[in-house]
């Protein structure tokens, strides 16, 4: 990796943890730095529609990390691109002076889509992990007679994906002329949608057929899928009847993936199951320890022990903890002490005191409409004011159970019956109204984490 993706990689450690999980896979999912120069950085994004709401809903907040990692940073312009585009245009001296401290560039394989960085060898292994990890060393070692097909779950960020991707990386050194693929279910179930549309599911199925390895992450996306699973159902039968290793993950047991067809279930619990739960304290120790050595960074041990007793949910954002660290130590040449480190990290680490009242709510609605608190408790109609109090009144209701006529009072003395009806608008209107649904959600990340 290159100090241009370590600085994307912080801002996207720390926006993931202001944002609900689909806002973040929405707006984030393929972004990243094209260029920076002087003091204008450049993002490409994949569409207009990530564009108009990385700049309009997440801008000031992405300046405001870019910027608190390097002051020089004064703007930020969002362009429609490649992910992969290459550039051509040369780091700034500040970044190319830190030679040493450059990551070393991985690129995801062609054929068999796996990306090389996720090896055995920088997999810790503790309590929370060890019979996934035993299981998928197995598999790698003699794929197609052991475990058959190895199905592993666990919660986000905790390495399902990279030990899918180990088994794959190492069957690919141990066993080169085995054909492997690694495909996350939502990319197989969008070649599925188009093979449909371009009636060419026969080829489809045919290319399947030849696989010897197939690696699909993230099965609890085929809910709901019908026609994919049905057709991942006849893919599969046909490979494990040949003996050929299937690998599966999930964020849940297939019993606990709604709508997933019942032959489709027995047949992934037909193998062999196992999980991945969150590594203790001494195991999160043991990750921040591997992961600044691979980084070629080093932290005191009280900075290490306080991201550890910190950051507890999964390895992803201890690894964000720990990125952030390392770019603020690169970019301004210094030893981070327990100080910075708790200074630098306040963000993530959310802290347990925090108390949600109405007038925080009526603030955090507030700022995120770009309203005055005057303006929201006022008595205009205007439907930019409208909307956001409604929303403001819904929140304190579901979130603090406050009653209608107290809520009513808070908002600038109103009538209970409007904060009745505000109430059930915006419950009824949620019904429908995605994008309704990820600003709220939006707004409790910013309630409920700040
Ligand atoms: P998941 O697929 O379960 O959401 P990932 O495999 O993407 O999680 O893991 C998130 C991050 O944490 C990745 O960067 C991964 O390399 C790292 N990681 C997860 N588990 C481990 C582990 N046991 N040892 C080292 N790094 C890990
Ligand atoms: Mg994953």
């Amino acid at each position: 990796m290159t100090t241009k993706e370590e600085l994307w990689q912080t801002v996207l450690a720390k926006t993931q943890l202001t944002i609900s999980q689909a806002n973040f896979a929405t707006w984030f999912r393929d972004t990243k730095i094209v260029s920076q120069e002087k003091n204008q950085v450049v993002v490409s994004v994949p569409n207009s529609f990530a564009r108009e709401w990385l700049e309009n809903k997440y801008g000031k907040t992405i300046l405001k990390i870019l910027n608190g990692l390097d002051k020089e940073i004064k703007e930020v312009q969002y362009k429609i691109g490649k992910a992969d585009l290459k550039i051509l245009k040369k780091s700034p001296v500040s970044f190319s002076e830190m030679g040493q401290l450059k990551f070393q560039e991985f690129k995801v394989d062609k054929n068999t889509n796996l990306n090389p960085k996720y090896t055995f060898e920088n997999f810790i292994i503790g309590g929370f992990n060890e019979l996934s990890h035993a299981s998928a060393w197995a598999v790698a070692k003699t794929p197609g007679l052991v475990y058959n097909p190895l199905f592993i779950y666990g919660g986000v960020g905790l390495g399902k994906t990279h030990l899918l991707e180990a088994i794959g990386n190492e069957i690919v050194k141990n066993f080169p002329k085995k054909k492997i693929k690694y495909i996350p279910s939502e990319k197989f179930t969008a070649e599925v949608v188009s093979a449909i549309r371009n009636h060419q599911m026969e080829e489809l199925k045919a290319k399947y057929r030849l696989i010897d390895i197939l690696i699909l992450d993230d099965v609890q996306f085929l809910a709901g899928k019908e026609k994919t699973q049905e057709e991942f159902f006849h893919i599969f039968n046909h490979l494990y009847e040949k003996n050929k290793q299937i690998i599966l993950s999930s964020d849940r047991p297939p019993k606990a993936i709604p709508t997933l067809t019942e032959r489709l279930r027995s047949r992934f619990e037909g193998g062999m199951m196992a999980d991945i739960s969150s590594p203790d304290f001494e195991t999160r120790i043991a990750i921040l320890k591997s992961k600044s050595q691979e980084r070629k960074v080093n932290f005191p041990d009280d900075v290490l022990e306080y991201i550890a007793s910190n950051v507890k949910k999964n390895i992803r954002e201890l690894e964000g903890a720990l990125n952030c660290l390392s770019v603020y130590q690169k970019l301004h040449n210094l030893t981070i002490d327990i100080k910075i480190a708790k200074s630098l990290l306040k963000n993530l680490i959310l802290s347990p005191m925090k108390v949600v009242t109405p007038k925080k709510i009526i603030q955090i609605v507030s700022d995120f409409y770009d309203l005055k608190e005057k303006e929201m408790l006022s008595f205009s109609r205007k439907k930019e004011i409208v909307k956001p109090r409604q929303i403001v009144m819904y929140l304190i209701r579901e979130d603090l159970k406050c009653s209608f006529p107290f809520i009513a009072r808070k908002l600038g003395g109103k009538d209970h019956t409007t904060a009745i009806y505000s109430h059930g608008k915006v419950l009824r209107e949620l019904k429908t109204n995605e994008n309704l649904t990820n600003e709220i959600d939006l707004i409790r990340q910013r309630i409920f984490s700040g």
